[in-house]
């Protein structure tokens, strides 16, 4: 992977092939839903996250489908360790394997979120 390959594109294919719903499956987290303000909520599962406790991480929801559509650390301290920035699946990964966005992305396209 050189320098000049465009990530964009990487970035964009992975989000078609994974979403939250199967970053939490293969995470194993669990989280609580709240179906009257389409968000589910629980523990923070990050390696950024460093205070125990609290239900501070939250996905939303589409109020149509259910579906997982943005995730969010409510923790300063956890979002400021971040590397990258976002709140769709492949900033997910990235976020839990500790790499960037275009790294992420590769695992993704190569099947890490792929139901077994
Ligand atoms: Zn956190």
């Amino acid at each position: 992977m050189g320098t000049t390959t465009p990530s964009v594109p990487v970035i964009y294919q992975a989000r078609k092939m994974a979403t939250l719903d199967d970053a939490m499956r293969h995470y194993g987290i669990t989280l609580t839903t709240n179906t009257r303000e389409n968000v589910y909520h629980g523990h923070c599962p990050l390696p950024t996250h460093r205070r125990p406790g609290g239900q501070s991480f939250r996905i939303k929801a589409n109020p149509l489908t259910g579906k997982m559509i943005g995730w969010e650390c409510l923790s300063v301290s956890c979002a400021n360790a971040r590397r990258s920035k976002g709140n769709d699946v492949v900033a997910f990964v990235a976020a839990m394997e500790g790499c960037d966005l275009d790294r992420a992305a590769y695992l993704i396209i190569g099947g890490l979120l792929a139901k077994k």
